[in-house]
């Protein structure tokens, strides 16, 4: 049994546990931020690496379209070596996204890294206060920017992380970093509902109505059903 099955077996006993993987997997940005926490996932099953890529193709396998979008994008924050060669398990077994799949989780990286990097210059530099003297929001805010845009590394999980905002927020005043809050708040929802887009499926509301709208007896077939 490898660790895709060993993740999947709860499904199996989906009418005990119906929300097992969307607890993971989330369709809300709330629920996704909860999801991501160590705790909430080694409460569900110990996370292995490729998981986010199995899962991805075991829920187009069966047509849990609803998990795909955190599922791909978590696959998406992975190193761009791993999307684009997968995960090898100590058997031998490889966790790979299937090439349609790649091409996206590349495409959003690059599409969501430069939107970060262009709404991080516009929040200080349009919505700071210019004023003279000691409280130069604006300049303060800029000046870390560049630092942390100078030393930034890896992958972001944007919709609950914009690291560009923490590093200047406790520069500015008051006024200032309330507004920066609220269009940071406002840029990582509007991130969250264009992944589906961005992915290819329907819009989340869709998704998720047509989950709910699975008559009893007549479920699709779960993922561990479709690793057998
Ligand atoms: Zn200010």
């Amino acid at each position: 049994m490898d660790e895709a099955q060993r993740a999947f077996i709860p499904l199996s006993e989906r009418k005990r546990h119906p929300n097992h993987l969307s607890v993971a997997y989330p369709a809300t940005l709330e629920e996704y931020a909860k999801a991501v926490t160590p705790e909430s996932h080694l409460s569900l099953f110990p996370p292995f690496a490729g998981q986010h890529f199995a899962i991805s193709n075991l829920a187009r396998e069966t047509e849990a379209l609803v998990l795909l979008p955190s599922a791909l994008w978590m696959s998406s924050c992975e190193p761009k070596h791993n999307i684009l060669h997968g995960y090898a398990d100590s058997d031998g077994r490889r966790y790979q996204l299937n090439p349609v799949d790649v091409r996206r989780c590349l495409a959003i990286k690059l599409e969501y890294y430069l939107t970060y990097v262009q709404k991080s210059f516009t929040f200080p530099s349009r919505y700071c206060c210019l004023r003279s003297g000691e409280e130069q929001c604006a300049n303060k805010a800029l000046i870390s920017l560049g630092a942390h845009f100078a030393a930034i590394r890896g992958a972001r999980d944007l919709p609950i992380r914009w690291d560009s905002f923490c590093c200047w927020k406790n520069d500015v005043c008051a006024g200032c970093e309330e507004v920066a809050v609220s269009r940071v708040s406002k840029n990582q929802k509007s991130l969250w509902n264009n992944l589906p887009a961005q992915f290819d499926l329907p819009q989340w509301e869709t998704m998720v109505a047509d989950i709910n709208s699975v008559p009893p007896g007549h479920s699709r077939r779960t993922p561990a059903q479709a690793m057998q």
